[in-house]
Formats: structure tokens, C-alpha cells, sequence
């Protein structure tokens, strides 16, 4: 039996992130647009920090303006919201990101559906979300966006295949199930109140699994061949794992994402391709 070949997600995020950059420069020298992030942090969370440490060296590598906002714990929701009205109006502003999980005290869902969807590089409003839901065009959640890239990468054809999807949340398993209906998947969702989730898996062509629990995913979830693009990310003792066994799930599947190295650097990639997408939007260019 042969292992399952690696979908290496840096490369494909290198390569993604040198198009935007290359993207960025002629819009640019045609526009004479800068397109600008505007990142929110409130408070001292460390796993927070480093997140928009790394989305602004890459919103600098791009080519792009940092725009970035560190509000203490202690703010007010409504000068959070002020603040984010401020930079709706503002024209240098193509995108904003308000980073999660904000303090606890917060209202995080009012506050992200303050950003107008044309700046919504997260995809994480309700206008955004109903967009996607319709099929209407629109800025895209950066996870699930950048799995389909890796599930590109493959050359599956999507178009009748069966995908399952485990995991339902706003963020990635709701939005990842609508992307894959988009280009004619046959979809199952499974979430925590699926019975028998192997017998959902074992059915999958294409699996992704984003459910927040270490190792969840083994060889006997496995459809022989399938893709299988694990999501999940958990810090632990031995290093970062994801929810996928990966070294029994590649002795059967076809294609498999690595934790880390897969899905990961596709987030920061795919919120730099949103951010120049949300710029040329607001400049009534197509994207
Ligand atoms: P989440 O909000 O906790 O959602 C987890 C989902 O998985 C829920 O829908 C839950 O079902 C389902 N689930 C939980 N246990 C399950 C089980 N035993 N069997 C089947 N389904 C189960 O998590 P999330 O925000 O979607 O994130 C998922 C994972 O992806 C996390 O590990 C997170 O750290 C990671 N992540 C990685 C990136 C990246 O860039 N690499 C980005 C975002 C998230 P219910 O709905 O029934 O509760």
C-alpha cells in the first residue's frame, strides 16, 4: 500500500502570497491605491498577539498598509464601536479585521456586524455569510477559502463528489460546507450530535475535519484514496497536532494536509488576497 502524498500548504501559501503581491503592485501603479488593513486587538491575549503580529508582517510583505489599533481590556464596547465606524468611513481603510476571541464582557458578534461587507476581509458578518448562502459575490472566510485552494491543488473534481465536512461552526464547517455545495460537492455536515461518524467518513471522496478535537480522525474513518484536509490545530506537549491521526490516515488516504504546514499558512495568504479583493471592490474594479 502507498502512503498518502502531502499537500504542502506553506508552498501553496508562498506561491498565493506572491501573487497578491505582484496583484497588489499593478493595482497599485495603475490605481495609485495603497490597499490598507486596519487589525483591532483589545487586550493582552499572547496567542492573540502573535496572530496579528503575523497578519501585519504579511499585510507589510504584500505590499499593503498596516493600519493596526491595540485597545486595552478595559475599552468600551461602544468606543470599540466607534472605532470601527471611524474606520468604515475611512477611504484608506479596505479592510478590517477585529481579532477573536475578544475579553470576556464583549458583544464580538455586534461588533464584527458593524463592518461593512465591502471591508469585511474576516467573512464573518451576517450580510457576508447571507452572500454566501445565496451565492452572491462577496469577501469569502479565510479558512475555508484557503482549504479549497488545497483541495484544488489535488485536481479532484469536485463537481459529484461526496464531501463530508466535520464540524459546523460560523467560522469554518458551516462556511466549508456552502464553498463545496458551491462547486457541485454532494455535502454531509457532521457535528457533535452525529451518530456513528464513521460510517459518515468512510462515505467522503473529500474529508475535512474541523472540529477542535485532537485526534479525533483515524485510519478507520478513511475512504481508500480521499483527500483529507485536517483543520484542527492543537498546541500539546509533542508539539502542534492536529485532529486528524495523521500517520495512520496517510497509510490509506490519497492526499492529506500536514498539522503543522497545511491549512494554517493559508489563512494569512487568503486574508492578504481579501484584503487587495475588498480594495479593488471599493475602487468598482472586478475581483
Ligand atoms: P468550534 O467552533 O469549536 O466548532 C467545532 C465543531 O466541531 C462544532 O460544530 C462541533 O459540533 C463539532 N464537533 C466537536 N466535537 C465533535 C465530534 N466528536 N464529532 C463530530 N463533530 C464534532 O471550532 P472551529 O472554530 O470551527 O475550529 C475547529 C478547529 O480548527 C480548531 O482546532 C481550531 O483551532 C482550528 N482552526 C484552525 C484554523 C487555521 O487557520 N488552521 C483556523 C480556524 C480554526 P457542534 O456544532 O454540535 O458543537
Amino acid at each position: 500500500m502507498t502512503s498518502a502524498k502531502i499537500i504542502d500548504g506553506s508552498q501553496i501559501a508562498r506561491d498565493l502570497s506572491s501573487r497578491v503581491a505582484a496583484d497588489v503592485a499593478a493595482f497599485t501603479s495603475s490605481t495609485g491605491i495603497v490597499p490598507g488593513l486596519a487589525t483591532l486587538l483589545i487586550g493582552e491575549d499572547p496567542a492573540s498577539e502573535v496572530y496579528v503580529r503575523n497578519k501585519r508582517t504579511a499585510v507589510v510583505a504584500a505590499g499593503m498598509a498596516d493600519l493596526h489599533h491595540h485597545l486595552a481590556a478595559d475599552v468600551s464596547q461602544s468606543a470599540i464601536a466607534a472605532l470601527i465606524a471611524e474606520l468604515a468611513a475611512d477611504g484608506t481603510v479596505s479592510g478590517i479585521l477585529l481579532q477573536l476571541p475578544l475579553p470576556s464582557g464583549f458583544d464580538s458578534a455586534a461588533l464584527i456586524n458593524l463592518i461593512p461587507a465591502q471591508k469585511d476581509v474576516d467573512g464573518l458578518t451576517t450580510l457576508s455569510a447571507g452572500l454566501l448562502a445565496r451565492g452572491v459575490p462577496g469577501l469569502r472566510p479565510c479558512t475555508p477559502t484557503g482549504v479549497m485552494t488545497l483541495i484544488d491543488s489535488t485536481g479532484i473534481n469536485l463537481d459529484g463528489a461526496t464531501a463530508v465536512v466535520v464540524g459546523r461552526s460560523e467560522l469554518v464547517g458551516g462556511p466549508m460546507s456552502r464553498l463545496l455545495l458551491e462547486r457541485n460537492a454532494t455535502v454531509t455536515v457532521a457535528h457533535s450530535h452525529t451518530r456513528d461518524l464513521e460510517s459518515v467518513t468512510t462515505r467522503a471522496d473529500v474529508l475535512v475535519v474541523a472540529a477542535g478535537r485532537p485526534g479525533l480522525i483515524g485510519v478507520n474513518h478513511i475512504k481508500q484514496g480521499a483527500v483529507v484536509i485536517d483543520v484542527g490545530i492543537h498546541r500539546t506537549d509533542h508539539g502542534l497536532v492536529g485532529d486528524v491521526r495523521f500517520d495512520e490516515v496517510r497509510e490509506r488516504a490519497g492526499w492529506i494536509t500536514p498539522v503543522p504546514g497545511g491549512v494554517g499558512p493559508m489563512t494569512i495568504a487568503v486574508l492578504m488576497a481579501n484584503t487587495l479583493a475588498a480594495a479593488r471592490m471599493q475602487a468598482g474594479l472586478p475581483t
